[in-house]
């Protein structure tokens, strides 16, 4: 919602003398982008591995691999357990990708259900809670399974695209965009520059890149990343980009409950298998908090980003907003994280924080910055491979996935 928007609904409210009121909390359309889009990839194609990975890496993008139980699976665990860690999604499309829609309730739940423990096991990072249907082949009964282990289900056909203010009826039967060959590329082009201008979210579906099985070659697909590096989407898995979405229907419904010191707000998870943590952006109406509000989670204040907006995590359930802002920064008592070289090439290791996914950008002396990566920390600790960056890079700034509040911007330690 356009803050004229809100405006208008606000004063709409007024009139109406209506008892209900505007949800005070606003999410940000797609984190703070104009349009979406989510690149998907069935079957575990080689070519998957090796054509498109690399082209992601290079640009700071994140993709999802819909990964069926055979040997370009189980075969290449460690590949895609790779993959998992540098922030791609590893989703569902069954163990044995048969269409659902010919097999009875039992068989659909092991199908489903087995495939998602499977990717679970490669690692914790490993989710598993969106799926794909082989053949894009769902019903009613194959709907209703899905759901169990599942926030979002890829059908295909129509044109792939979701309004950000849309509601889906059916999060088990979402439609994509698919490429089979060369021939489909164009138009695919011009889905992206359609999902900026409308601020939608765009999810495509390939299968071989530069070889295997209906594919396109390795060129066009890096087209496709690349328009999307122009068009300013925000380029996420469909794990993000879906959880993002659902969180925000119950985020833009919530409403504040008076406290002595500002305001609660609580809500309930809408699906039982959301991630473990959402990072969700927020604005806070002015009109309801002021303009020198501080919001915290848990007791830890969270720092206004520079658009206004404040990044919060869904899966925490609540939030509060105090009337002061006295608790602007975050308790330096606490031990700091500290920062050393592993290797005269530089290599890094950060000490000191929770084991989890962080992001990591490097901050350049000019203040521009690199593209976001994802580490994991694990025994407190998280390595990053520092190969690709300039010597005029100063900065590294490092922010937790669970918990977005947690930030810190470290100067680099000096080449041994
Ligand atoms: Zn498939």
């Amino acid at each position: 919602m356009k803050p004229n928007d809100r405006l208008a609904k606000a004063n709409l409210l007024l009139l109406l003398g209506a008892s209900v009121w505007a949800s005070p909390v606003t999410t940000v359309p797609w984190n703070g982008h104009k349009g979406a889009v989510t690149f998907t990839f069935d079957d575990g194609c080689p070519t998957q591995l090796t054509n498109v990975l690399p082209a992601l890496k290079a640009r700071g993008q994140t993709a999802t691999f819909f990964l069926i139980g055979n040997s370009a699976f189980t075969g290449k665990q460690a590949e895609w357990k790779a993959a998992a860690l540098a922030g791609h999604e590893l989703g569902n499309h069954t163990t044995l990708h048969d269409q659902l829609n010919s097999l009875d309730s039992a068989k659909i739940t092991a199908e489903i259900r087995d495939q998602a423990l499977a990717l679970r096991a490669v690692d914790p990072a490993v989710e598993a809670v969106t799926l794909a249907y082989p053949y894009c082949g769902t019903n009613d009964l194959v709907n209703r399974i899905a759901n169990r282990e599942n926030i979002i289900a890829r059908t295909c056909g129509g044109d792939g695209l979701f309004a950000w203010n849309s509601k889906p009826t059916e999060w088990m039967s979402m439609t994509s965009f698919i490429l089979q060959d060369d021939a489909s590329v164009p138009a695919a082009l011009t889905q992206i520059d359609k999902a900026a201008a409308d601020n939608s979210w765009l999810v495509t579906l390939n299968h071989g890149i530069g070889g295997d099985w209906n594919y396109i070659g390795t060129a066009q697909a890096i087209s496709m990343f690349d328009r999307a590096v122009a068009a300013k989407v925000w380029v996420s898995t469909y794990q993000n980009v879906a959880a993002y979405w659902r969180a925000s229907k119950t985020m833009d419904t919530v409403t504040a409950r008076q406290t002595s010191t500002g305001w609660d707000l609580a809500w309930t998870s809408p699906h039982p298998r959301m991630p473990r943590s959402v990072r969700l952006r927020i604005k806070l109406d002015t009109a309801t908090f002021g303009s020198t509000a501080q919001l915290g989670q848990n007791g830890t204040p969270i720092a206004r980003e520079s658009d206004g907006s404040y990044v919060i995590d869904f899966m925490k359930l609540a939030l509060s907003v105090s009337r002061t802002s006295s608790r602007s920064t975050r308790n330096h008592q606490e031990t700091r994280p500290s920062i050393v070289r592993t290797s005269n090439h530089g290599d890094l290791r950060i000490d000191g924080i929770d084991d989890g996914l962080y992001s990591c950008a490097f901050v350049k002396a000019d203040g521009s910055r690199s593209a976001e990566a994802i580490v994991l920390a694990r025994g407190r600790s998280a390595t990053i491979a520092t190969a690709d960056i300039t010597g005029r890079t100063s900065m590294l700034e490092l922010r937790s996935s669970a918990n977005p509040a947690d930030h810190w911007l470290f100067r680099l330690p000096s080449v041994r």
